[in-house]
C-alpha cells in the first residue's frame, strides 16, 4: 500500500528518522524501505513535515516484525550477538558509530555495542575492544541452554563456535572423564559436566578460570568440574593416563601440546584437535602431528575430519576427532 514517506539519502537516514521521531512523525506501522541509496521513511502526518524534506508516496509494507538495525541503516550491517552485547568489526569510526546507534535504537534486546580493536593475541587470546555503546565489556551469554558470564576484555570467547561445541557435547556419555586443555570460561567443560562427565578444565588465564568456576556454579555442575589455573604442560603428569576424551581448542599452536595430551590420554581416548590450515591440506598437518606424538604407543584412528568454519581466504578452522587406543605391549 502507498504511504507518504520522507525520502532521504541513506547516509542521512538515521539522523532524519530521529528528527522525525522526536516530533512523533514516523508512521511506526510501516516499514522503512530503501532503493538505490535512498531511504523512504513512512510518516504519520505529511502536512506537518518541515519543508526541507521531500515527501513522496511509496509502497511500504506494514510492519510485522520489530525494527532491526537494517531498517534504520538501510543496509544489513554484519555483527555477532553475545548476551545483551553486539560485536561489530568496523575500521571506519563514523560507520561504527552509525551502526552502534542503529543497534541500540532497534528492537534488539541489546545495551552494549563493542567494536573489535585488535586481533586476538598473546597466550590468553584476548583482543582489545572499543565500547561504542553501554558500560563495558562484561556479558552473560546463553548457549544451548547454558549460561556463561565473562568479560571480553579479560578472556577469550567466540559465539561463532556454538554449533561446534554442541557437536562435541553430543558425543559425551555419562561417567566419561573429559580433560579440557584450553578451557577458557568453560563452553566445552560445562556442557560436558552437564552430560554427567567428570571434567578437568585447565587454562593459563587466571581470570578465565575464575569465570569458569563461577559458570560451573551458575549451571549447577560445580561438583563435577575441577578448574585449574596453570600452563597445562605443568598439570599433565598429575593426570597421566586419565582421560577418555581431550579437547584441544588452541588452533595455531595445539601441536606444541600433543606430548602433554598423549600423557593425559587413557587407554582408549578421543582427542578433539583444533587447527587452522590452508584449504589445500586442512587435515594433513594435524594428523601427522598427532601420529608423530602418539605412535607407536597408541594406535591412531582419525574418526572425523570436520571443517568448523572458514577462517581467512583459503584457510579453514578444522577439527580432527582422533581415537587413540593403547597398542598391545
Ligand atoms: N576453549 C575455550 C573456548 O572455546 O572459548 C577457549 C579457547 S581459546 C582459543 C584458548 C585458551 O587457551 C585461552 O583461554 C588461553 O588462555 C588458553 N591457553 C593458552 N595457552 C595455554 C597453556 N599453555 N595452558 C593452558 N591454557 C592455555
Amino acid at each position: 500500500m502507498d504511504v507518504a514517506c520522507v525520502r532521504v539519502r541513506r547516509e542521512a537516514g538515521e539522523e532524519t528518522r530521529r528528527e522525525l521521531a522526536r516530533d512523533d512523525l514516523v508512521a511506526e506501522d510501516y516499514e522503512i524501505t530503501h532503493e538505490d541509496g535512498w531511504l523512504y521513511i513512512p510518516v504519520s502526518d505529511p502536512a506537518a513535515i518541515p519543508d526541507e524534506f521531500a515527501v513522496v508516496d511509496r509502497a511500504a509494507p506494514e510492519r510485522e516484525t520489530q525494527t532491526t538495525p537494517a531498517d534504520l541503516l538501510g543496509d544489513e550491517p554484519s555483527y555477532e550477538r553475545l548476551g545483551r552485547a553486539v560485536i561489530v568489526d568496523e575500521d571506519d569510526p563514523e560507520r561504527a558509530c552509525e551502526i552502534a546507534r542503529a543497534i541500540v535504537e532497534s528492537d534488539l534486546p541489546v545495551d552494549t555495542v563493542l567494536n573489535k580493536r585488535s586481533k586476538i593475541k598473546g597466550e590468553t587470546r584476548v583482543r582489545d575492544w572499543e565500547v561504542l555503546a553501554g558500560d563495558g565489556t562484561d556479558v552473560v551469554h546463553r548457549e544451548y541452554g547454558h549460561e556463561f558470564a565473562l568479560d571480553l576484555a579479560e578472556v577469550y570467547f567466540s559465539p561463532r563456535l556454538a554449533t561446534e561445541r554442541h557437536r562435541i557435547a553430543e558425543q559425551i556419555a555419562p561417567g566419561e572423564r573429559v580433560f579440557d586443555m584450553f578451557a577458557g570460561v568453560g563452553p566445552y567443560a560445562i556442557p560436558a559436566a552437564a552430560r554427567e562427565a567428570t571434567v578437568v578444565a585447565v587454562d593459563v588465564n587466571e581470570r578465565a578460570i575464575e569465570y569458569l568456576r563461577e559458570n560451573a556454579e551458575r549451571n549447577d555442575v560445580g561438583e563435577r568440574v575441577t578448574a585449574i589455573d596453570a600452563d597445562v604442560r605443568e598439570v599433565a603428569a598429575e593426570y597421566a593416563d586419565w582421560a577418555d576424551r581431550i579437547v584441544m581448542n588452541l588452533p595455531h599452536s595445539a601441536d606444541a601440546f600433543l606430548d602433554a595430551a598423549v600423557a593425559i590420554a587413557g587407554d582408549d581416548c578421543v582427542i578433539h584437535y583444533y587447527d587452522i590450515q590452508h584449504e589445500d591440506d586442512p587435515f594433513g598437518p594435524g594428523e601427522r602431528a598427532i601420529r608423530g606424538a602418539a605412535e607407536p604407543a597408541y594406535d591412531v584412528t582419525v574418526e572425523t575430519e570436520h571443517v568448523v568454519r572458514s577462517y581467512a581466504p583459503h584457510e579453514y578452522n578444522v577439527c580432527l576427532d582422533v581415537r587413540l587406543r593403547r597398542a598391545p605391549r
